[in-house]
């Protein structure tokens, strides 16, 4: 290794490359491909890296992957056609370990065999063998028993590749295996390079371009043998089995999309056929692929492999193909509805009412329907020909709208008497008050009201502006604020970024602009004469933990005064219910279930792997 000590990308690598690592379980073949990922990463490349095992323990062979490139790595296909194929354990050669090998690949072996007659097996590429086992059994890498060879092998990787030796170190301390660095320098000075010998062509089973999965066993054929006494982590008391559950993303959307049907739909059949299913259960893809907090994707199990599935843009890509055409309308015995409330829930629920046949008319207080989608949301996130394309294919249904309809007490009861049900869909239109002392000032306002007048005209900000909150508002306030020619943005939360509820993009993005963030501060008091002039902000300490799992802040004495012009509120809504006559009895509800005969996807289907305690 002593060579290579610069961060450049080796002469002789050739991108975009694709490695396949062969081990058996409790060697740490998935550690190995990490590691190579890293250094890789170390050049300021770009990398992937997954491991593919399930069931397997201690001593099943087991694969992993790692992709590397100058550009971000979109495939995530399993690396079937490997350009570097790594062999952890010798007892793996044979006839199938070759599967989709490149023809010219680099191949390095784990094996105490003497390497010219190991190379005679493999003429046809540039090949390298090493005695990773005696070299980590020398260093006391693992146990005895289990030796464990991942570090050791990936130093003689980096010198077959030609990597800087101080790359390879940095990713080592970055996993905190700088104590087996001496191996993996033993191993790079160990380790015996061959260069082709044979320059004909690969053998047929390696031509290009065939792309055969390697055969996959059927996870339900388990034994339940005793388990061995080499075993990894909890899977040795547990054996894998079956169990019935729906798809995460599913359970996890509030709109109770078919997350799983829309996106097999889409790949087997196309937008138009993913559109209807997804109009199934919602009226507002265009919008929901664009400003959903995605919810399905927080609970997607790949966010554990290698991110999450986008489903909110293949929700967006799919409402903008082409335009859906609504569902047809159902033919049942129509009754009439007013719904109170032109925002997204009372679309929604007219949508669903008109589409089981019944007749609905929206009442809606401003002169256009949409709500918060088109008050409080900025057009960069949500653009209004957006909205109204969504918007205009739930009117297809022959809703009546009244807008410009502001409803007080009389009018309600007036409506219950004219219409077989009154629905209450009014938002959270309250905002919440910071009850701290000078939040009369003129320039501290309700960040809503801001974004309202913003989108209806050009409002223009000057020097600094203080927006308080952490959810997706207080970032359309930060980010719109910054458009608004403010020349500096402060958002000010109580809890840490971690914990901030608005979407992580939107986080990143704004930070991106020129947001500062400043965590863990509560604003005690604002400052000023007849305009507001500074805030003081007060530490927060995380306390106890809450019901929600999340520590409950403490307000300390510990404050600073910050010099401000404008200060915008977010600290979220509630509802007012002042229309509503007080002897009234309301259901409430969060559910269309309880209403409609809707697809329950919460009802367990599909298939999902769990494990249970060998008995
Ligand atoms: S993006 Fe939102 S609406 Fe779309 S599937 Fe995910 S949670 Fe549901």
């Amino acid at each position: 290794m002593e060579n290579e000590t610069s961060n450049t990308i080796p002469d002789t690598l050739s991108l975009p490359l694709e490695i396949r690592v062969h081990g058996r379980g409790g060697q740490g073949g998935v550690t190995c491909a990490k590691l190579i990922a890293a250094t890789y990463a170390q050049i300021e490349l770009f990398v992937q890296t997954f491991g593919d095992y399930g069931a397997e323990r201690s001593g099943a062979p087991v694969r992993a992957f790692t992709r590397v490139d100058r550009e971000v790595i979109k495939n995530r296909n399993k690396v079937y056609r490997p350009d570097h194929l790594l062999i952890l354990d010798p007892s793996l050669l044979g006839p199938g370990i070759l599967e989709g090998v490149r023809a010219g690949a680099s191949i390095l072996i784990n094996s105490n065999e003497p390497p010219d007659l190991l190379q005679k097996q493999f003429p046809l590429y540039r090949f390298a063998v090493i005695d990773a086992t005696g070299i980590a059994r020398e260093h006391g890498i693992g146990t005895s028993a289990v030796v464990i060879i991942n570090t050791t092998i990936v130093g003689a990787y980096a010198t077959f590749m030609g990597l800087p030796a101080d790359a390879l170190e940095r990713s080592y301390t970055a996993f905190g295996l700088a104590g087996d660095l001496d191996a993996a320098r033993a191993a790079s000075e160990a380790v015996h390079i061959f260069e082709p010998v044979e320059k004909t062509s690969p053998p047929a089973h390696n031509k290009e371009p065939e792309s055969t999965p390697a055969t996959v066993l059927p996870m339900t054929e388990h034994h339940r043998d005793i388990p061995s006494s080499l075993m990894t982590g909890a899977w040795s008391s547990q054996t894998p089995c079956y169990q019935e559950y729906a798809a995460p993303c599913s359970v996890a959307c509030p709109a109770g999309n078919d997350v799983v049907g829309f996106i097999q739909a889409v790949k087997d059949n196309g937008p138009e056929a993913a559109a209807k299913i997804l109009l199934e259960t919602q009226p507002l893809p265009s919008v929901c692929g664009r400003v959903c907090p995605a919810p399905c994707m927080t609970a997607c199990n790949r966010i554990f492999l290698d991110g999450a599935v986008n489903i909110r843009s293949l929700e967006r890509w799919i409402a903008d193909q082409e335009y859906p055409q609504p569902l047809p309308k159902q033919d049942n015995d129509a009754k009439s509805f007013a719904v109170i409330g032109g925002g997204p829930a009372g679309l929604s629920c007219a949508y669903h009412l008109a589409i089981l046949g019944q007749k609905v008319s929206i009442y809606e207080k401003e002169d256009k329907l949409g709500g918060v989608l088109r008050s409080g949301i900025p057009i960069y996130r949500l653009p209004g020909e957006i909205l109204d394309r969504d918007i205009d294919r739930i009117l297809e249904l022959d809703i009546d709208t009244l807008c410009n309809s502001t409803l007080n007490q009389e009018n309600l009861i007036q409506l219950q008497q004219e219409y077989d049900g009154v629905i209450i869909c009014i938002g959270l239109g309250q905002p919440y008050a910071i009850h701290a002392a000078g939040e009369q000032l003129e320039g501290v306002q309700q960040g809503l009201d801001y974004l309202a007048a913003s989108k209806k005209q050009n409002v223009r900000l000057n020097g600094t502006v203080i927006v308080v909150g952490g959810g997706n508002t207080a970032m359309d306030c930060a980010r719109s604020a910054l458009r608004s020619g403010a020349s500096s943005v402060k958002l000010v939360y109580r809890r840490s970024r971690e914990e901030m509820p608005a979407i992580i993009e939107e986080i990143e993005d704004g930070c991106r602009e020129g947001v500062q963030l400043l965590t863990q501060r509560q604003p005690v008091a604002f400052v000023g004469d007849k305009h507001i002039s500074g805030i003081i902000l007060a530490e927060v300490e995380p306390g106890p933990q809450e019901k929600d799992g999340r520590r409950r802040p403490i307000v300390t004495d510990k404050t600073v005064e910050l010099s401000c012009n404008t200060v915008l509120l977010a600290l979220g809504q509630k509802n007012n219910l002042d229309i509503l006559p007080k002897n009234l009895t309301i259901n409430r509800s969060t559910s269309p279930y309880s209403f409609f005969p809707f697809p329950d996807y919460s009802a367990p289907r599909g298939s999902a792997q769990g494990y249970e305690q060998l008995s």
